[in-house]
Protein backbone atom coordinates (compact mmCIF):
# COMPACT_ATOMS: atom_id res chain seq x y z
CA UNK A 1 0.00 0.00 0.00
CA UNK A 2 2.93 2.38 0.82
CA UNK A 3 4.14 2.14 -2.65
CA UNK A 4 0.46 2.74 -4.34
CA UNK A 5 0.75 6.21 -4.36
CA UNK A 6 -3.58 6.53 -4.94
CA UNK A 7 -3.36 4.12 -1.79
CA UNK A 8 -1.50 5.33 0.91
CA UNK A 9 -3.33 7.63 2.60
CA UNK A 10 -5.30 4.78 4.28
CA UNK A 11 -2.42 3.93 6.46
CA UNK A 12 -3.08 7.06 8.53
CA UNK A 13 -5.97 5.86 9.38
CA UNK A 14 -6.42 6.28 13.30
CA UNK A 15 -9.19 3.84 13.62
CA UNK A 16 -11.49 6.16 15.02
CA UNK A 17 -14.73 4.90 13.16
CA UNK A 18 -15.86 7.39 12.12
CA UNK A 19 -16.29 6.69 8.59
CA UNK A 20 -18.48 3.34 9.41
CA UNK A 21 -20.68 5.45 11.55
CA UNK A 22 -21.33 7.88 9.28
CA UNK A 23 -22.09 5.08 5.58
CA UNK A 24 -24.96 4.25 4.57
CA UNK A 25 -23.96 1.22 3.34
CA UNK A 26 -22.42 0.20 6.91
CA UNK A 27 -25.44 1.70 8.83
CA UNK A 28 -28.14 -0.62 6.94
CA UNK A 29 -25.77 -3.51 6.51
CA UNK A 30 -23.79 -4.04 9.94
CA UNK A 31 -20.67 -5.35 10.56
CA UNK A 32 -21.26 -8.68 10.03
CA UNK A 33 -22.11 -8.12 6.17
CA UNK A 34 -18.05 -7.37 4.89
CA UNK A 35 -15.67 -10.18 4.21
CA UNK A 36 -13.02 -8.24 6.25
CA UNK A 37 -12.57 -8.71 9.75
CA UNK A 38 -12.78 -4.67 10.01
CA UNK A 39 -15.71 -3.44 8.31
CA UNK A 40 -17.10 0.06 6.91
CA UNK A 41 -15.10 1.87 4.08
CA UNK A 42 -12.16 1.58 5.73
CA UNK A 43 -12.11 -2.42 5.99
CA UNK A 44 -13.29 -2.12 2.76
CA UNK A 45 -10.02 -0.54 1.88
CA UNK A 46 -7.72 -2.32 3.72
CA UNK A 47 -9.22 -5.74 2.90
CA UNK A 48 -9.31 -5.31 -0.74
CA UNK A 49 -5.66 -4.31 -1.23
CA UNK A 50 -4.64 -6.99 1.26
CA UNK A 51 -6.17 -9.25 -1.29
CA UNK A 52 -8.04 -7.95 -3.93
CA UNK A 53 -9.13 -11.34 -5.25
CA UNK A 54 -10.23 -12.79 -1.47
CA UNK A 55 -12.30 -9.03 -1.00
CA UNK A 56 -13.08 -8.22 -4.11
CA UNK A 57 -16.73 -6.98 -3.58
CA UNK A 58 -15.99 -5.13 -0.73
CA UNK A 59 -14.96 -1.94 -2.81
CA UNK A 60 -18.19 -2.15 -4.53
CA UNK A 61 -19.97 -2.03 -0.79
CA UNK A 62 -20.19 1.92 -1.06
CA UNK A 63 -22.39 4.42 -2.66
CA UNK A 64 -19.44 6.73 -3.24
CA UNK A 65 -21.26 9.27 -1.35
CA UNK A 66 -17.98 10.37 -0.12
CA UNK A 67 -19.40 10.89 3.65
CA UNK A 68 -16.49 9.03 4.88
CA UNK A 69 -13.94 10.81 2.88
CA UNK A 70 -16.01 14.38 4.46
CA UNK A 71 -15.52 12.69 8.60
CA UNK A 72 -12.44 11.30 7.82
CA UNK A 73 -9.85 13.25 10.77
CA UNK A 74 -6.95 12.27 8.78
CA UNK A 75 -8.44 13.37 5.56
CA UNK A 76 -8.23 9.10 3.95
CA UNK A 77 -9.90 10.35 0.39
CA UNK A 78 -11.72 6.60 0.96
CA UNK A 79 -14.25 6.98 -1.64
CA UNK A 80 -11.41 7.44 -4.14
CA UNK A 81 -9.55 4.71 -3.23
CA UNK A 82 -12.59 2.65 -3.28
CA UNK A 83 -13.10 3.69 -6.73
CA UNK A 84 -9.63 3.23 -7.57
CA UNK A 85 -10.08 -0.51 -6.10
CA UNK A 86 -13.50 -1.29 -7.98
CA UNK A 87 -11.54 -0.30 -11.31
CA UNK A 88 -8.63 -2.51 -10.51
CA UNK A 89 -11.05 -5.20 -10.04
CA UNK A 90 -13.00 -5.04 -12.88
CA UNK A 91 -9.18 -4.90 -14.87
CA UNK A 92 -8.42 -8.19 -13.50
CA UNK A 93 -11.84 -9.86 -14.14
CA UNK A 94 -12.78 -9.97 -10.11
CA UNK A 95 -16.29 -8.74 -10.34
CA UNK A 96 -18.96 -11.60 -11.13
CA UNK A 97 -20.36 -12.37 -15.13
CA UNK A 98 -23.81 -11.73 -13.03
CA UNK A 99 -22.68 -8.14 -11.53
CA UNK A 100 -20.54 -7.30 -14.78
CA UNK A 101 -23.99 -7.76 -16.96
CA UNK A 102 -25.90 -5.85 -14.34
CA UNK A 103 -24.04 -2.78 -14.76
CA UNK A 104 -23.73 -2.93 -18.39
CA UNK A 105 -28.04 -2.73 -18.45
CA UNK A 106 -27.87 -0.30 -15.79
CA UNK A 107 -25.06 1.94 -18.25
CA UNK A 108 -27.67 1.23 -20.81
CA UNK A 109 -30.40 2.65 -19.40
CA UNK A 110 -29.01 5.14 -17.77
CA UNK A 111 -27.75 6.81 -20.98
CA UNK A 112 -31.45 7.08 -22.06
CA UNK A 113 -33.55 9.04 -19.63
CA UNK A 114 -36.80 7.66 -20.78
CA UNK A 115 -35.91 3.91 -20.15
CA UNK A 116 -34.72 4.91 -17.39
CA UNK A 117 -37.85 6.66 -16.21
CA UNK A 118 -40.14 4.02 -17.52
CA UNK A 119 -38.00 1.37 -15.19
CA UNK A 120 -38.11 3.55 -12.53
CA UNK A 121 -42.05 3.69 -13.25
CA UNK A 122 -42.39 -0.48 -13.19
CA UNK A 123 -40.03 -1.00 -10.50
CA UNK A 124 -42.01 1.34 -8.29
CA UNK A 125 -45.53 -0.40 -9.37
CA UNK A 126 -44.27 -3.87 -9.15
CA UNK A 127 -43.02 -3.03 -5.69
CA UNK A 128 -46.26 -1.66 -4.29
CA UNK A 129 -48.61 -4.33 -6.03
CA UNK A 130 -46.40 -7.38 -5.34
CA UNK A 131 -43.94 -6.38 -2.41
CA UNK A 132 -43.24 -10.30 -1.96
CA UNK A 133 -41.56 -10.07 -5.57
CA UNK A 134 -38.53 -8.39 -3.69
CA UNK A 135 -38.12 -11.96 -1.57
CA UNK A 136 -37.39 -14.03 -4.74
CA UNK A 137 -34.20 -14.32 -6.68
CA UNK A 138 -30.64 -13.15 -5.30
CA UNK A 139 -32.25 -10.04 -3.45
CA UNK A 140 -34.14 -12.68 -1.46
CA UNK A 141 -31.18 -12.94 1.33
CA UNK A 142 -31.27 -9.38 1.73
CA UNK A 143 -35.09 -8.55 1.87
CA UNK A 144 -36.46 -11.71 3.51
CA UNK A 145 -34.60 -10.35 7.17
CA UNK A 146 -35.47 -6.46 6.50
CA UNK A 147 -38.85 -4.31 5.76
CA UNK A 148 -38.79 -2.48 2.11
CA UNK A 149 -39.63 0.88 2.59
CA UNK A 150 -42.68 1.69 0.68
CA UNK A 151 -42.10 3.03 -2.52
CA UNK A 152 -43.08 6.13 -3.52
CA UNK A 153 -45.54 7.35 -5.84
CA UNK A 154 -43.42 9.31 -7.84
CA UNK A 155 -40.02 9.47 -8.34
CA UNK A 156 -37.49 11.98 -7.68
CA UNK A 157 -37.20 13.51 -11.64
CA UNK A 158 -40.67 13.87 -11.35
CA UNK A 159 -40.61 15.97 -8.01
CA UNK A 160 -37.24 17.96 -9.53
CA UNK A 161 -38.91 18.51 -12.46
CA UNK A 162 -41.89 20.04 -10.83
CA UNK A 163 -39.79 22.07 -8.60
CA UNK A 164 -37.61 24.14 -11.18
CA UNK A 165 -40.45 24.34 -14.13
CA UNK A 166 -42.60 26.30 -11.17
CA UNK A 167 -42.27 30.40 -12.26
CA UNK A 168 -40.47 32.24 -9.29
CA UNK A 169 -42.95 34.10 -7.35
CA UNK A 170 -42.70 37.73 -7.83
CA UNK A 171 -43.26 40.13 -5.11
CA UNK A 172 -44.39 43.66 -5.07
S1 LIG B 1 -12.72 8.04 9.53
FE1 LIG B 1 -10.58 7.99 8.77
S2 LIG B 1 -9.35 7.70 10.62
FE2 LIG B 1 -11.45 7.18 11.19
S3 LIG B 1 -11.58 4.92 10.89
FE3 LIG B 1 -12.26 5.88 8.97
S4 LIG B 1 -10.41 6.04 7.70
FE4 LIG B 1 -9.74 5.66 9.79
Amino acid sequence: MLAEAHQRKALACIRCGACLNTCPVYRRSGGYSYSYLIPGPIGSVLGANRDLAGHASLPFASTLCGSCTDVCPVKVDLHHQLLALRQEAGAEKLVPLGKRLGMRAASFAMARPGLFRAGGRMARWVLRVAPGLARLGPLGAWTRGRALPEAPARSFSDLYDEETSRKPEVRP
